[in-house]
This record gives C-alpha cells, sequence and structure tokens, in this order.
C-alpha cells in the first residue's frame, strides 16, 4: 500500500484503505466503479448525517432552523436524507423549489434566495405557500408586493444584508462585500425595512447575510453578526418585529489541510457573542451547503492515458470539468487518490479531462502511482460538483450512488446520450427551387 496516498487523505473518518483499496464506509470503491462505470459520484449518508449532527450540537438548548441550501448538492436522494432529518431548504431558483417539493419538503420551511427571482418564481412560490423570500434589492421587494397583491395575499420576507464584511475566501465565493451583486448595502437596511413594512402585499419576518463560501474563521462570522445585530436593534426600534434572523451558510471544509472550526465550535463562539448581547433565545436560521455534503463523496474516475510532456507528465482521465467543474472555474484543489495504490512507480502528473480546453483540469503536480485502467478518486466532491455539473463536448452527466445503511444505491443514472438532442429540431429539409 501507498503510505503518501492514506497520508493524503483528510480527516474523514468514512474513508478508508481496505484490502480491497479505498473503501466509502467499508464498501470498496473499484467494484463500484467497475459495475457502474466512470466518472461516477459515490456519497455516504452517514457522513450527511454526521455533518448535520454536528450543527445540531452545538444547538442544543437553541432555537434554530437548518435550511439546507441544496444548490451544493440537490440530487433528490440527497435532499430526501435532509428532508427526513428535519432540515428546510435554501432555494436559488424555480426549479430547486420543484426539486425540493418533490421530495416531500415543507413549503413552510423553504426559503427563497437570489438577487434575480422572476415573477413567475414568485408566484409559484406564494402559491405553495413558501416560509420567506430573502430579498435582495429595493427593485425586487417592489415586484414581489405586486405579485403577492395580484394573489390576493402577502409574501413573507426578510431582508438580505450585505454586512461589508471581508470572508477572507476566494473573490468568486465572496458575497458579503461592498463590491458584490449580494445583498442590501447596509446603510441602506433601515430605510429599506420602513419601506417594506409599508407595502401591502409583504411581512416582514426577518433579516439575513450571508457572507461567502468556504470561510475557515470564526471572526469574518463575528464581525457579520455583530453588524446584523445592531441593525436588529435599530430596526426594531423603529417598531418592526423580525421573527428570526438568519446567518446563511458558508462554512468551509477540509479540501487540502484547510482548517474550518467545527460547526458545533463555530457555534459556541457565535453564541456566546449571542449571549453577551442579550440575543441568545431568539430564533435563527442558518443555511448551510458545502459543509454538509462536501466531504461525504467522491467521484470515481478511470485513468485513460499517461502522457508524458516536455515539461509536464499528463494523466488523462474520463472525468473532466464538465462533471468536476470547480478547479476550472474558481482553480479549487481537491485531493486525488489511487483507488487501489501500486507499489511502485510514482511521477508527477496533471491530471486532465477529455474536454477540449485548456482549462480542464482536475489536479496539478500531483504524485500518482498509476497505469492506464487504473481508477482515481476526486475526494471532497459532495459539494459544487454534480449541482454544477453540464453536458459540455456532449458528455452526459456522471451516475451517483449513496451508501446508506451498508447498502448501495443507485441515485442517479447516467445520463443517456440520446437524452442530451432529445428536445431538438432540426430545421425543415430544404425545398427546391424549381
Ligand atoms: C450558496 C449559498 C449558501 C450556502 O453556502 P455554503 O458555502 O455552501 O454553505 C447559503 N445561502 C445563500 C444565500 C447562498 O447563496
Amino acid at each position: 500500500m501507498n503510505s503518501t496516498s492514506i497520508s493524503a487523505l483528510p480527516l474523514n473518518s468514512h474513508l478508508s484503505y481496505t484490502a480491497d483499496g479505498l473503501a466509502l464506509d467499508g464498501v470498496a470503491l473499484a467494484p463500484l466503479a467497475q459495475q457502474h462505470q466512470t466518472p461516477l459520484f459515490v456519497y455516504s449518508k452517514s457522513a450527511m448525517q454526521d455533518a448535520l449532527t454536528a450543527y445540531q450540537a452545538g444547538f442544543e438548548g437553541r432555537q434554530v432552523s437548518i435550511c439546507y441550501a441544496m444548490k451544493a448538492n440537490s440530487s433528490l436522494a440527497v435532499l430526501q436524507v435532509f428532508a427526513q432529518a428535519g432540515c428546510g431548504f435554501d432555494i436559488v431558483s424555480g426549479g430547486e423549489l420543484e426539486r425540493a417539493l418533490a421530495v416531500g419538503a415543507a413549503p413552510n420551511r423553504i426559503i427563497f434566495s437570489g438577487v434575480g427571482k422572476t415573477r413567475a418564481e414568485m408566484r409559484r412560490a406564494l402559491q405553495v405557500g413558501i416560509g420567506c423570500f430573502n430579498v435582495e434589492s429595493v427593485a425586487e421587494l417592489n415586484v414581489l408586493n405586486e405579485v403577492a397583491l395580484a394573489m390576493g395575499t402577502q409574501a413573507p420576507i426578510s431582508l438580505r444584508v450585505n454586512p461589508n464584511v471581508d470572508a477572507k475566501t476566494h473573490p468568486y465565493i465572496s458575497t458579503g462585500l461592498k463590491g458584490n451583486k449580494f445583498g442590501i448595502a447596509h446603510e441602506e437596511v433601515l430605510q429599506t425595512y420602513q419601506r417594506a413594512a409599508q407595502l401591502p402585499g409583504l411581512r416582514v419576518v426577518g433579516i439575513d447575510c450571508h457572507i461567502g463560501s468556504q470561510i475557515t474563521e470564526v471572526e469574518p462570522y463575528l464581525d457579520a453578526m455583530d453588524r446584523i445585530l445592531d441593525l436588529v436593534l435599530a430596526i426594531e426600534t423603529a417598531g418592526i418585529a423580525l421573527a428570526h434572523i438568519d446567518f446563511g451558510g458558508g462554512l468551509g471544509i477540509d479540501y487540502q489541510g484547510d482548517t474550518p472550526p467545527r460547526a458545533n465550535e463555530l457555534w459556541q463562539s457565535l453564541f456566546a457573542r449571542l449571549d453577551a448581547r442579550g440575543f441568545g433565545q431568539r430564533h435563527f436560521m442558518i443555511e448551510p451547503g458545502r459543509s454538509l455534503v462536501g466531504n461525504a463523496g467522491v467521484c470515481l474516475t478511470e485513468v485513460l492515458y499517461l502522457k508524458d510532456g516536455e515539461h509536464k507528465n499528463f494523466c488523462i482521465v474520463d472525468a473532466a470539468m464538465n462533471d468536476l467543474p470547480r478547479p476550472a472555474m474558481y482553480e479549487a484543489y481537491h485531493r486525488i487518490v489511487e483507488v487501489q495504490p501500486r507499489a511502485r512507480g510514482a511521477a508527477m502528473y496533471d491530471v486532465v479531462g477529455p474536454v477540449c480546453e485548456s482549462g480542464d483540469w482536475l489536479g496539478r503536480d500531483r504524485s500518482l502511482t498509476v497505469q492506464s485502467g487504473d481508477y482515481l478518486a476526486v475526494l471532497s466532491a459532495g459539494a459544487y460538483c454534480m449541482s454544477m455539473s453540464s453536458n459540455y463536448n456532449t458528455r452526459s452527466r456522471a451516475a451517483e450512488l449513496m451508501i446508506a445503511e451498508g447498502q448501495t444505491h443507485l441515485i442517479r443514472q447516467r445520463e443517456p446520450l440520446s437524452d442530451l438532442w432529445q428536445r431538438e429540431h432540426l430545421l425543415p429539409s430544404a425545398t427546391s427551387a424549381a
């Protein structure tokens, strides 16, 4: 067995090397890849439940609603795990609303975020009775008011506040700074609440913020919290009651030795601040995504070719940027390990996919002991991988498995190629000019 691979594994109690190679919850992965082909996502239900339990452990004696941010991984069986565990959902589109409803989510536990909600999406969300719209601009506030009035109803709203704090994460996943498109500027929040309170189609129920993703420190949360609590005081002094305070999501995971606080530790610090300021017994909401699913999944891929370049060696695999877009999009790091480690022959490779783009890489300068036909596992592939996947290069999206109570379940069939052009139409055949 190859000791570098083992030491490279994240602190993940669900992944281990056994005599049969890499295993998830004790289930060997190589036979799964053989049976279901690659690329193949494999998730652990118990890893998702453990991640959820870490949050819940920090919430004992408190009133906190957890709304899973389903854009991280919106596969139905994943949603089902969280719905059955009592979570609500944070959605960002009408499509996500229908997915949540498809697994039987309680509509009143769904909150709707995002800067570009359409009138049709608002109408559908009002029709099914979602719990809250997280409104991100005055223009949206006015449109939502109109839509609700036309339906003879009131829309429950919270304003998403941009607290202008630096989440110290990648600029593409930082959302709480002044230059971001998200939320309502701190200075304009009070007057916007006063406007919202006057609109007859709206009912103010809360306040919310979400400062970014893959946050690995406590300080940005504390900074944002202080700023939100200042606003809560000002808004309530103005006579507008806020039934809940939503602190968003964003807690990071260990991709490459990152050391984010554990969910319960983070919340211990946050509740210390909330208690000190007299807010400890309020109703809170949170919207975690990545931290609930990111390290619960791997993507298995087969080594197609090893190619020696002049400056670099390439390990060409059958997974690509359409399956795992994070490296191409954010230069994100995913650990990549051998499923069945070989004893010798380690070399440095760039692990790349077959897509015709130089950006199609999964990992750079990785020491691997591989031959063509071997399987590799891309780790931390539970969040923002399948849900971001595409059909670029007319590649069908991967299959997904979930290991639950020792059994392996196919939760998404590999997309048949013919599905990819099933709703396309040819032009009518050219008619003769004669
Ligand atoms: C993406 C998103 C989340 C979840 O972020 P994670 O980093 O995955 O926890 C929560 N709230 C909103 C509004 C989001 O856009």
